[in-house]
């Protein structure tokens, strides 16, 4: 998923100068590798402010940077704006297109969520309707640029990101994902660990613009999940994905994740990995305004920012990048399909360390952006074992309930 752009320049592989060693005291022993933060409570409100509170800087400083990143660029109509700046001129020159479709769906299919988030808003004060633009930005882009194209190259974000590997035989199961996006959040992310009533508890690794639940999660019910961010030409009024994310953490199932999807009213496309420890199974499922289609994994399957289902494969855009992502993983599993004895989940991982391609390598070290952070989902441990940084550097700590 990406959020923000900046401009792609060089490459710098920081294996050797990262301070996220496992051993660096700032890592403590049996928590996550990130700020982290226990939560209990009875409404999404409360659920949403206690973390607003207690991120209280990270989401500020996150809102600091993003109205401070401003385009320099003469050619640009919205020279000497941040991107945020943009967004919310165009909400508040037409709610009625940018704004009410989005939030309405969302009061009608998600209320709970947008309660959460009006929290997350109360407890950091920030205001909610900078936070909810913020949640809808990939549909506010879709819309904008889609009506105006000489705005695209000052919009569309230029570092696309996120590579996952789903592996599933009778024996074992892994689902590994490379959560990429611009470095302004590196630094700002945080984990969260959510009891709530008559829903599962889950821990959710999250950005700090106060949506929860964006990147990888799981929860006790044993459903796991991580999404790729997939662009289509046009978003439709609907519910904006970041709440299809929020819901995936709810899910008690893949058939439950499956029928979440199924009435979800979604105003943008994207991809999700769900699997459940419990069924020792995990499917892709590829959704879009109107349509969706949902894949069983059978030994490998690797999904990066593009749709490859047969019935979705055309109506996404494609990048060079995400497409020699892909085959990037596809091409190191053609070597062990007939191994799968050898097939671990340390093998995926060094997948997924490979900078092979470059710029177009699977584990992302860019002037701009990076890899924020590598998760290993084992099925049959139970666990996750979430890298903070790229999984090159090799910090992480093994987590689960
Ligand atoms: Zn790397």
């Amino acid at each position: 998923m990406l959020i923000f752009a900046s401009a792609i320049i060089f490459f710098s592989c920081n294996k050797d100068e990262s301070n996220d060693s496992p051993n660096n005291e700032t890592i403590q022993s049996d928590l996550p590798p990130f700020p982290y933060l226990e939560v209990s409570e009875s409404s999404n409100y409360e659920i949403g402010f206690r973390v607003g509170s207690h991120f209280k800087f990270q989401i500020n400083e996150f809102y600091r940077r993003a109205f401070a990143d401003k385009i320099n660029n003469p050619e640009s109509p919205f020279n000497g704006l941040s991107l945020i700046e943009i967004l919310i001129s165009f909400v508040e020159s037409d709610p009625g297109t940018y704004y009410d479709p989005f939030y309405d769906a969302t009061q009608d299919r998600f209320p709970e969520y947008l309660e959460e988030l009006k929290g997350v808003a109360d407890g950091a004060e920030i205001s909610f309707k900078t936070i909810f633009t913020s949640a809808c930005q990939l549909e506010l882009i879709s819309l904008i640029t889609s009506a105006n194209p000489n705005t695209s190259a000052s919009l569309t974000p230029l570092i696309k990101g996120c590579s996952s590997v789903s592996y599933s035989n009778a024996d074992k199961c892994f689902l590994a994902h490379n959560e990429d996006i611009f470095t302004d959040f590196a630094d700002l992310m945080f984990v969260i660990k959510v009891e709530q009533t008559g829903k599962p508890t889950f821990l959710s690794l999250n950005y700090p613009t106060g949506a929860i639940g964006i990147p990888p999660g799981m929860n006790d019910a044993g459903v796991v999940y991580s999404g790729n961010q997939v662009d289509i030409p046009k978003a439709e009024p609907g519910v904006p994905f970041v709440f299809l994310c929020r819901a995936m953490l709810d899910a008690g199932s893949i058939n439950h994740a499956k029928t979440i999807l199924e009435s979800s009213n979604p105003a943008y496309s994207t991809h999700f990995n769900i699997g459940s420890f419990n069924e020792n199974k995990i499917i892709s499922a590829e959704v879009m305004p109107g349509k969706h289609a949902f894949h069983i994994v059978d030994n490998f399957y690797a999904h990066t920012n593009h749709f490859v289902l047969p019935t979705m494969n055309e109506l996404s855009l494609e990048t060079e990048n995400s497409i020699a992502r892909r085959a990037f993983l596809m091409n190191e599993y053609d070597n062990y399909v007939n191994k799968p004895d050898e097939v671990t989940a340390d093998l995926i991982t060094n997948w997924m360390s490979s900078h092979d391609g470059y710029p177009n390598a699977v584990c992302v070290h860019l002037d701009g952006g990076l890899t924020v952070a590598h998760s290993m989902f084992d099925f049959q441990n139970k666990t996750w074992k979430l890298y903070r940084g790229n999984p090159c550097n090799k910090a992480f700590k093994v987590i689960s309930f």
